[in-house]
Parts: C-alpha cells; structure tokens; sequence
C-alpha cells in the first residue's frame, strides 16, 4: 500500500502560495505540552509536513502558509479536547483542505503524526472530504453524498482519487 505515502503539492490560487515563508509554517504539534488549555475545542488548520510533523495554525490560515509553502503528507482542520492531566485527545478531524485537496488516504500520515506527539484520536477522520478532479473539465471539487458526477459538467468522476491529474501543478 503505497497511497499513504502521497506527498500532496499545492494545488491553490497562487497569490495565495506567495504568502507562504519557507521555514516559517505553523507551530508543531510534537507533544501535550504544545497545546494549550484555552486551546480546548479550537480549530485549527494543520498540515503534516515532510518530515511527519503535525502544524498548527488559527482555522482561517491558508494550509500553504501553515506548510511554508512546501508539498504535505496532509491537511485539514483539527480540534482537540482535554483528557486527563497533561493529556489530550482528538475531538474531531478532517482533511478539508481546498489548497492541498489530500486524498483520504493521508490519514495513516495525520495518524501516524498524531501517535508520535503522544495525542489520542480516532481511528479515521471524522470529518472525511473526498476530493476528485473531473476528467472533463479538470475542475476540482468535493464529492458529496458519494455521488460521482462533476458539478459543473455532469461528466462521470473516476472512484479513485485522481490527483496525477493535476500534472505540473
Ligand atoms: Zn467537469
């Protein structure tokens, strides 16, 4: 099983890529203690960088700018709730992420992120987003209701995520 190793490229509005610094992404998420208790139930943007490391941003952070403008393992929106002293759990995760559109796959990434910082959390997302470009008139979008049909062309979406198609992007 190879999808888990993606690395997602930045597929967003490039103004927005120009605001991201090298080196200077969102904070990271290595332990408990890099969370806060007024932190309880926030959202945040994150990205799992290149190295595997969970970033935090405030939720209206661009995830390209919360990844210093590299590629990601994954992204989405994140909360966590308090679970006992000096521990924490997930409260509710997903990979929206309109910048880096990471296939559900990534989540053995946010996962494998998530055991290494010592944060409890599920077993998948909770809030899962599935991202497919339409072969037709290569827009991306969101599938919902698991109805694989292009909302702005009607043409069939493929049942894989098809995120080569993005090509030099
Ligand atoms: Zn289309």
């Amino acid at each position: 099983m190879t999808a888990s190793r993606y690395r997602y490229r930045y597929v967003g509005p490039e103004e927005l890529r120009a605001l991201a610094r090298p080196g200077r992404g969102g904070r990271a998420l290595r332990g408990p203690e890099d969370l806060r208790e007024a932190e309880a139930g926030e959202v945040f943007t994150y990205v799992v960088d290149l190295d595997g490391v969970m970033r935090l941003a405030p939720r209206r952070s661009e995830h390209v700018v919360c990844a210093g403008g590299e590629p990601v393992l994954g992204a989405g929106e994140i909360s966590f709730r308090p679970a006992g002293t000096g521990s924490w759990a997930v409260a509710e995760v997903g990979n929206l992420s309109t910048g880096y559109c990471p296939d559900l796959a990534s989540w053995s990434a946010v996962a494998t992120a998530l055991d290494r910082a010592g944060i409890r959390r599920p077993d998948g997302f909770t809030e899962p987003v599935v991202f497919r470009w339409c072969p037709g008139c290569g827009q991306a979008q969101v599938v919902r209701d698991a109805h694989f049909v292009c909302v702005f062309c009607d043409a069939d979406l493929p049942p894989e995520w098809n995120g080569g198609l993005t090509g030099s992007q």
